[in-house]
């Protein structure tokens, strides 16, 4: 019996690579690798990289750069990089790093047993296609090992939006749904597995409208509805939504159906009209906030998270104004802000950029304001009674930590309850970015 082969992967970036790289992991199971936390123990290094911040590339290969040691050490070692790095930069990859072996896009990594079987030939393997297969159809079906009570399941991929700050259209390609029955099937065996909780994820989660078993197409709502039916899954999220595809069945889905958890992220960037425009987000902010207090109406306990950027080429500071009006208006449970960032390849890049010191001094203001705001979002949980799916142990001992419905951080002090318990808790006080709780019964 063959020595089964080390494979290190290092996953930057969104939920998306997170999932990615779990099935890229078991596409190599089959060739007889099983995975090391060790880059020293390992016969073949991944990198699975994001391209969402400038200079995304150049950290790729200072991180490949690392690894000259160890190829050094062991020629037969292999080096590969997966994700939006790969399929942007391509074969450039290997020009620029010639001890990379292998470079594959995030369409084309269910390829990855032939790629790597070249490799082992002596050969260098390049694929950044956008194959005409589905890679789902063709990745290997999922381990039957148990597994912790969260996952992430993919269930749309590509963005056809065009935001112009955005390189996901780019390297992600065209939206593509998957059929409504592998989706719940993939869903039901993370449910034999252990699994309690799912994230769908989507680059625009709710533009899905994968084939339903009618033949028809169904909308994300439709799909909740339906993974609503398999036992054992008792809490469903999905993430990342664009204001312009929150249809009305998800809305009331989110009023009526209880496994959907009260927590919506749904990225506004800027509160600008004008810088909107520029943006091509296609929504304005008042029609941001209409829809907001629609989601508010059905749901009204809903935590809504945000993406903002600031900085974006050509705001002024009575645009950055407007943002922080928005946010104001708005009142986030949490969210994530960035500077703006160019990026190769996409329209803003090429325009008048705003200065590093002012996208500082506004990143900071919005970031002080988000801040209060996410903390009385959560003070606002203190003597309450929240539902906590518990999911590891915490750093004390018997202390068990997990997530609350609006997912919210929350540990607990001699607990009795397990991973996997889904268990109502008290909230007793509210720290900086996590609640602490006891057990109830
Ligand atoms: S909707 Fe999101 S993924 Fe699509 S282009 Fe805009 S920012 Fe990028």
């Amino acid at each position: 019996m063959a020595e089964p082969k080390k494979l290190f992967i290092k996953t930057y970036g969104c939920q998306m690579n997170v999932y990615d790289s779990e099935r890229m992991a078991e596409a190599l199971g089959g060739q007889g690798y099983e995975q090391t936390s060790s880059p020293e123990d390992a016969d073949m290094i991944l990198l699975n990289t994001c391209h969402i911040r400038e200079k995304a590339a150049e950290k790729v290969y200072s991180e490949l750069g690392r690894f000259k040691g160890l190829k050094a050490e062991k020629p037969d070692l292999k080096i590969g990089v997966a994700g939006c790095v790969a399929q942007a930069e391509g074969a450039e990859i290997m020009r620029r790093q010639p001890m990379v072996d292998l470079v594959v896009g995030p369409q084309s990594y269910h390829r990855l047993p032939e790629l790597e079987a070249r490799t082992r030939a002596g050969q260098k393997a390049l694929d950044t296609d956008f194959p005409q297969e589905d890679k789902f159809e063709h990745l290997r079906s999922r381990p039957k090992a148990k597994r912790g009570p969260t996952a992430f399941l993919t269930v749309q991929e590509g963005c056809d939006k065009f935001c112009a700050f955005c390189v996901v259209p780019y390297t992600r390609g065209a939206e593509v749904s998957r059929p409504v029955e592998r989706v719940v099937t993939e869903a039901r065996d993370l449910v034999e597995r252990g699994v309690r909780e799912i994230t769908l994820l989507g680059q625009n989660v709710n533009a899905y409208h994968g084939a339903g078993p009618d033949g028809a197409d169904w909308s994300l709502a439709q799909l909740i509805w339906e993974l609503d039916k398999v036992d054992g899954l008792e809490r469903i999220r999905f993430t990342t939504s664009h204001p312009n595809d929150m249809t009305d069945d998800l809305i009331e889905a989110h009023g009526t159906c209880a496994k959907l958890m009260p927590y919506l992220h749904l990225p506004v960037q800027a509160g600008s009209d004008r810088i909107l425009k520029r943006m091509n987000r296609a929504h304005t902010a008042e029609s941001y906030v209409r829809l907001i207090e629609k989601i508010r109406a059905a749901r009204p306990d809903i935590l809504i998270s945000g993406d903002f950027i600031v900085g974006f080429p050509e705001e002024t500071a009575a645009d950055f104004q407007s943002t922080m009006d928005l946010v104001a208006e708005v009142k986030y449970g949490s969210a994530y802000s960035f500077k703006y960032s160019t990026r190769p390849g996409t329209p803003a890049a090429e325009r008048d950029q705003v200065p590093e010191a002012e996208k500082t001094d506004r990143l900071h203001r919005l970031q002080a304001l988000l801040t209060t705001q996410q903390r009385a979002a959560q003070d606002k949980m203190v003597n309450k009674t929240v539902g906590v799916l518990f999911e590891r142990p915490g750093r004390l001992p018997g202390q068990m930590v997990g997530k609350s419905d609006h997912l919210h951080a929350v540990h607990v002090a001699d607990c009795t309850a397990d991973a996997g318990t889904l268990a109502k808790v008290r909230i007793i006080s509210s720290e900086a970015n996590s609640l602490a709780g006891a057990l109830i019964g």
